[in-house]
Order: C-alpha cells, then structure tokens, then sequence
C-alpha cells in the first residue's frame, strides 16, 4: 500500500479510506475537464470470445486475420506480433489447456480463462520472469473487495463450480477451491468491461487501482479504454482534495433502477447526491417521465402517479385518469412482441426484426411519456437495425428521435450523447445534409475530445470529417453565392 500511495503521488493522486466506503481516490492537484487522471494496464484480460462465430485476438482483440494456437486450439492471435506479446503468459496457459480433452476445453469459458491468468501471472511475478512494480502486482488484487458475505447462494455454487474447474486444470495443491471462488467473487464486483471507442464491448479485464474507484450516478469522472489500457478522465473541473468518481452502470434510467443494478451486482446502497434525493418531489416526477406512463390526451405531457386506491394512474398536469386494466392490455402485447423481437436479429434477419420492433414502438407510444427510456431503446434498435441495412435516410431520422431523450437522461458531457451526435453527423454527412452534419459533427467534437482525448485514432478520424464537412459546407454556401 506505501509503495502504491508512492506512486500515486507521482500522479497527484492519494488512497484513503472512507468510512462506510472503504478506499477511496482524491486527487492532490487540480484536473481539468478532457485530462486524463490515471490510466493503467490491466493486470490480466480476455476477449469475450465464447463458442459463437466471433473469436477476437488475444492481443488486440481484433476479429480479423485470426488463426488458432496450434497446439491448445482455445486462444486466437492475429499474427505473431500479438502471439510473441502474450507468450509468457501464454506458454504456461497453453501447457494447462493442452492438458484437458477436447471436450472440456469447450467449457473454458473468459471468465475461467480470466481465472487462469490471474494465477499463472502472480506465478510469473513471484519467480520474476515478468517484473512486478508499485502498480503492477498481485497484492493489489488481494486489496480488492470480495463480498462474500453478501453473495447469494446460487452465485456461491456457481463460483464454486467454476472454482473447480479452475483447480481441475491448474492442478497446484496450494491453492484453495474456496480461495478461487472468492477471487470469481471479487471478478463480479471489480472487473471491468473493455469497450472500444464507441463503446461496444470487447473483453473483460482486471484493472486494480482503476477498482479503488468508487461509483456515483453523477460522477465528475469517465472511464474509457484505448486499445487495453484503462483511462479516466476528468469530464468537469476537479478540485485538489476531491474524490475521483466514475459510473459502473448505465445511469439512463430511473433512481429505483439504477439502484437495482448497483446492489445487484457490485452490493452497495448508493448514496451519491442523486440517489440520496430519492422520493423528493423531483425525483418522482423524473421517475414518472423516465419509466412511467403518458397522458390519455395526446397533446399532454404531463407525467402520471398511481391513484391512492391503486387502482388507476393520474395525470398531475390534468387530472385525466388512465385504468390500470387498459394499461396492462398494451404493456401485455408489449411483451409478448419484446420476447419475438431479439430472434430475426440474431440470425441476421433485419427486416423482420424493424418490422416487430416498429410494433413495440406504436404501443410504446401509447403507453409510454415521450421521454420513455424503454422507447428510447426501442428506437435505437430499429436504427441499429436500419444501419445494418444501410437504410441511411430513414436511420438518421431515428437517430434524431433518440437524441432529446439522450440529452434528458445524460449529463451535458457524456460519451453516450457525444456518440449519438457522432452517429446523427455522420449519416448526414453521406446523405449530404452538410450544414447539418457541421453542427451534429462539432457537438460530438465537444464531447468527445472530452472524454475520449484527442489523440485516440477514432477522435482524430472524427476531427478530420468535421474538417472535410466544414470545407465542403463552405464550398457550398460560395458556389450559391456566386
Ligand atoms: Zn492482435
Ligand atoms: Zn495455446
Ligand atoms: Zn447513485
Ligand atoms: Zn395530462
């Protein structure tokens, strides 16, 4: 821990304990929005490689060029450069897996695979074939929280099988089946979800000092990925003396749901400012509008309340009551329509799967107040849908739709909204809306130079088509001058 808080303080950073909190980062200097606060490589990663088509490098985790380890038939590189960076850790993996029969190799899951590594790396490191430092070693995984007092007991069998496994194939006596369980545990509540720039999810890795981290709904900090390594980066100005707070959720969504996911899965209470505002006049009427019912008359939105008996819901804007029974018949056909929907997608059947989601979204309009999280998803499946049909006009007018509720629900500078704007830039860009795509393009610009920086090659591509529609939109404005 002395040599950890050593090195921190290179980096204007300190570890302190919070009581109800555990540890917790400050910063010992001002951050300003856009710069990067502390970024780390993981300690051990995975792609999210399973049985189905997608297989990614090991290495890089790119999908293409692929070819197989010839000897354990488990682990993908996309040529030599990744293979020789991952053999150290590789050539000890690769014996242990080579050593299982096919059939159990199928069951060698990221998550065991993650497992694997985490054991064979501390190996590595204690007989200094790779070199531990301050930030790099496995004392700062034994630091990290498990919560095995508060796990259920479906997830304690679950931890318990994979456990097994993992011994089954590590074959090393010193080590405990109740002692790996108890790392799966701390896997749940501290490892992170490598996403690349548009954040779509790549692999799963271990990143202990970015775990210190500590979760708000409202945090003044991001964390985003370039390549493998872990960034985060301040989104407003930060004081000296201020706790580093990022997000482990997706905080679109009412204070109830967000709560939810929080104890679900990392099992704490929040307490951040939004969440302590919870049953506050505001923070119902929000709740209401996020995940609530809209107003018979169609020209009002107003959000609605259940009646004192139960029995209905209440406009507050004026007083229309909508029954409960009229409400169930929609959300009923709404389900039974979200259970069909994710089907033709899957097999690459994007007609269809517009067609059942156009559905859902009239009855969601229905039911639902216009700033509806649930159409807002809806809706955003129908764009991903049209964009893989390359249905351009029509996506860009469901992007546009999605773009009030993401800036209703997101923060001013948030990756999800400066995305969206990317996304409605670009489509107007090939459509040859240029003006559009200017003023789409410097929104997503604004953002995203944020929380991205502005040296990742995703940014940088994006400035250089900001760039080209500026020249173009100037082009044009001359041409009808003259
Ligand atoms: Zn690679
Ligand atoms: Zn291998
Ligand atoms: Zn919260
Ligand atoms: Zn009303």
């Amino acid at each position: 821990m002395e040599d950890l808080q050593r090195a921190l303080k290179d980096r204007n950073l300190t570890v302190s304990n919070v009581p109800g909190k555990g540890r917790s980062l400050f910063t010992t200097r001002d951050f300003y929005p856009g710069e990067v606060i502390i970024s780390e490589e993981a300690y051990v990663c995975v792609p999210n490689n399973n049985n189905s088509s997608h297989k990614r490098c090991d290495g890089c985790f790119t999908t293409t060029n692929l070819s197989k380890c010839s000897r354990c038939h488990v682990v993908w590189y996309c040529g030599t450069a990744c293979q020789k960076s991952e053999w150290k850790l590789h050539r000890l993996e690769c014996e242990v897996l080579s050593r299982l029969d096919y059939d159990k190799r199928k069951s060698v899951t990221p998550s065991i695979r993650l497992m694997l590594k985490l054991y064979l790396r501390r190996k590595l490191q204690d007989e200094k074939i790779i070199p531990s430092t301050a930030r790099d070693n496995y004392k700062l995984v034994e630091a990290l929280v498990a919560h095995m007092s508060d796990i259920t007991e479906e997830q304690l069998v679950l931890y318990a099988q994979m456990a097994n496994l993992v011994h089954l194939i590590l074959q090393w006596p010193e080590i405990t089946i109740k002692e790996i369980a108890e790392n799966f545990s701390k896997f749940a509540c501290n490892a992170h979800t490598i996403c690349d720039s548009e954040l779509r999810p790549l692999g799963t890795g271990l990143y202990p000092v970015v775990s210190i981290i500590n979760h708000s709904c409202l945090p003044n900090s991001v964390l985003v990925f370039e390549g493998r390594t872990a960034s985060v980066r301040a989104l407003q100005h930060v004081p000296k003396g201020t706790e580093v707070m990022i997000s482990y959720i997706e905080t679109a969504g009412s204070t109830v749901t967000r709560q939810k996911a929080l104890k679900e899965q990392y099992l704490f209470a929040c307490v951040c400012p939004l969440c302590s505002k919870s049953g506050q006049y505001d923070d119902v009427r929000e709740n209401a509008i996020l995940e609530g019912y809209r107003c018979k008359n169609e020209k009002c939105d107003g959000f609605l309340l259940r009646t004192t008996d139960g029995k209905a819901f209440q406009c507050q804007d004026c007083g229309l009551v909508r029954d409960k029974e009229e409400i169930k018949k929609i959300a009923t056909e709404i389900k039974l329509l979200s259970e069909e929907a994710s089907k033709p997608s899957s097999r690459g059947n994007y007609q269809e799967a517009i067609t059942i989601y156009t559905m859902i979204e009239k009855l969601q309009v229905k039911l639902y107040h216009t700033f509806s999280i649930n159409l807002m998803q809806t809706r955003e499946m129908i764009l991903k849908s049209l964009m893989k049909l390359e249905h351009w006009r029509e996506a860009l007018a469901y992007c546009k739709l999605t773009i009030p509720i993401y800036q209703r629900v997101y923060p001013a500078v948030h990756p999800m909204l400066g995305l969206q704007y990317y996304t409605c830039g670009k489509l107007e860009w090939y459509l040859g809306d240029t003006e559009e795509a200017v003023i789409s393009l410097t929104k997503a610009v604004d953002i995203l130079r944020i929380t991205h920086g502005t040296n990742t090659p995703f940014v940088k591509e994006l400035l250089v088509m900001l760039e080209e529609a500026r020249a173009e939109a100037s082009f044009k404005l001359s041409s009808k001058e003259e």
